[in-house]
């Protein structure tokens, strides 16, 4: 197909969904494109968090880019430096490097006379035709508000900003939180440190999932048969939507269930002393915080140095944490495992669209966006794993790649006129708000407890229908929830 490819693209983001939308901008034969990493690598995610265990609780065969398999993962669920790795060599091997400005971090996005104006902090500006956000969710670090936390005098950082240049062997080591990178964490350092704290507000369900090495053997056939790797995609694919990410869409399914009594098992069969695994057990249903899975979370905890404290924090101080029981944790190093704030999506970037409004007054409540992808008034901008949409439970490799395919469709669309602009009508958006508020009531996540999923009103922040729904939804766009426009109709 001949394309127009004196159209040009601005891509904000240099992680998975950035990657992957330059080699399928290449793919589709357009040129002109940029894209946007504040950092001085690519890598997202995988770049920024290197804290001790960090890995990826999906599979590794399925946590991959349909178009690149690769025969080389070490594990049914291989560690962040892998996948970091991964990531690198894709881009490099679709010459994804060259249409990057590192290291300049994108300030102002600005639609003007139809077409959008990107700022840097560097002062760099240039126009684009499409900009197209991969910025991620899971980014921004969210940091506690602890009372004198500024007077602790040892070693304290976020788990997304890991400091390798502080020694923990032997150390006393503080982690807070409990949530999916707490629990990595601990497995990794409980045999290093001298002792591991860890201060837990809300236990959580843990799936024993083991996670064995891929043998030399599997890799080799995987090389010289590639289509077992693309089989085995396949079938990772519908084993981990039927059995995890639909089931949890529907509070009452019994997938749910069978999730719920894996995880009591867990407890019941890992945790031997009964005043820890009272401790441990929620009182809430399994998968309604993310779902948080590990081989030996309990088994670490249940080391002799490891101590679980669940008296709430009272205030930070020189020496360490002080508990409402009065008790004082001494510790050299403190981690704050406390998660993300998942409402930034692309800002702090100052954005601003039609007739000059601006992206944080649109969200000044709070984030959306149709389908995740498209916000009204703000043509010819699409989000990659944007608000509501499906993170969490799938692959978001899998996602980004099938959101990729229907913002072509609408590039294509918006390219059917000559300066054509594009974006959902405001109708559209507020029946697919309406709509995903409504589902959101089937969920798992509602059913009582307090997580990252759910916004100030307690609305899950995320895709209530299941992955076929998803697919469905994305297999092709509705004319009549897009407007189709030029500037002079503007
Ligand atoms: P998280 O799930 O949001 O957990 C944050 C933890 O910090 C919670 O236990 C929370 O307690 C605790 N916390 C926050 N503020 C606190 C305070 N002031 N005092 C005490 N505790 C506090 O964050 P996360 O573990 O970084 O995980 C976020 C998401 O990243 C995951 O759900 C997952 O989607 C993704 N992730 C994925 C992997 C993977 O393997 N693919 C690994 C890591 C992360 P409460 O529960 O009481 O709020």
């Amino acid at each position: 197909m001949t394309r127009s490819s004196d159209k040009s693209f601005a891509v904000i983001g240099g992680g998975m969904a950035g990657i992957l939308s330059v080699i399928k901008l290449r793919e589709a034969g357009f040129g002109k494109i940029t894209l946007f990493e504040k950092a001085d690598q690519l890598g997202g995610t995988w770049r920024e968090n290197t804290y001790p265990g960090v890995a990826c609780d999906v599979p590794s065969h399925l946590y991959s880019y349909s178009f690149e398999l690769n025969p080389d993962w070490s594990h049914l669920f291989s560690p962040g430096p892998e996948i970091h790795k991964y990531l690198l060599n894709v881009a490099t091997k679709y010459q994804v490097l060259q249409h990057c400005r590192l290291g300049d971090e994108v300030s102002q996005l600005t639609f003007e006379s139809g077409k959008w104006k990107v700022e840097t902090v560097s002062g760099f500006e240039d126009i684009f035709d499409f900009v197209v956000a991969a910025t991620g969710v899971l980014h921004h670090p969210s940091y506690p508000s602890i009372s004198q936390l500024d007077k602790f005098e040892g070693h304290m950082f976020h788990s997304a900003r890991w400091d390798h240049s502080v020694e923990i062997e032997g150390k006393s080591l503080g982690i807070i939180g409990t949530g999916s990178t707490a629990v990595q964490i601990v497995a990794a350092t409980a045999e290093k440190v001298g002792k591991l704290n860890l201060f837990q507000r809300t236990p959580q369900w843990v799936l024993q999932v083991q996670n064995p090495s891929i043998d030399d053997k599997d890799k080799e056939k995987y090389r010289e048969n590639p289509s077992l790797m693309l089989d085995l995609h396949e079938e990772l694919s519908k084993s981990f939507s039927d059995n995890f990410a639909n089931a949890v869409v529907d509070a009452n399914s019994k997938e749910v269930k069978i999730l719920e009594e894996l995880c009591k098992m867990n407890l019941a069969h890992t945790v031997q002393d009964p005043i820890l695994r009272e401790k441990l057990r929620p009182n809430y249903r399994a998968a309604c915080k993310r779902l948080v899975i590990s081989p030996n979370f309990y088994e670490a905890l249940q080391s002799p140095n490891a101590n679980l404290i669940t008296s709430p924090i009272m205030q930070a101080e020189p020496e360490g944490i002080r508990t409402q029981d009065g008790e004082l944790h001494k510790l050299d190093v403190l981690v704050l495992a406390t998660g993300f704030r998942v409402d930034r999506f692309m800002r702090p970037i100052e954005v601003f669209g039609r007739d000059g409004i601006s992206l944080d007054q649109v969200w000044r409540e709070r984030p959306s966006a149709y389908l995740a992808i498209s916000i009204p008034d703000f043509p010819n901008m699409f989000m990659l794993n944007g608000p509501n949409g499906p993170v969490g439970n799938f692959s978001l490799i899998e996602v980004a790649e099938v959101q990729f395919a229907y913002i072509m469709q609408l590039v294509e669309r918006a390219m059917s006129i000559e300066n054509g602009l594009i974006s959902a009508t405001h109708r559209a958006a507020e029946v697919f708000e309406a709509e995903r508020i409504e589902a959101a009531k089937n969920t798992v996540w509602v059913t009582g407890c307090k997580s990252w999923y759910l916004d100030d009103r307690g609305v899950p922040a995320a895709w209530p229908w299941n992955f076929e729904h998803f697919r469905e939804r994305m297999a092709k766009p509705i004319e009549s929830d897009y407007e189709l426009y030029t500037p002079v109709s503007v």
